[in-house]
């Protein structure tokens, strides 16, 4: 489960983006770690967390943050 979390950090770059990691999740099918994503929605200015996972194909939009 540890090496799940490893893989997360080398994929980021930003350290203020280290901090959602906490939140990762896992898939619900495999219980492998998903691919985490955070998309930046410009009108509102938060944060979207979307996982995939890559060996089920299964895809979930998760909650956003806000940046203030
Ligand atoms: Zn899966």
């Amino acid at each position: 489960m540890d090496l799940g979390k490893l893989q997360y950090f080398e994929k980021i770059e930003s350290n203020t983006q280290k901090e959602f990691l906490i939140e990762q999740n896992n898939c619900i099918l495999c219980a492998g770690p998903l691919d985490l994503q955070h998309i930046r929605v410009e009108s509102t200015g938060e944060i979207k967390e979307e996982t995939h996972c890559p060996h089920c194909d299964l895809r979930t939009e998760a909650k956003t943050h806000s940046l203030q």
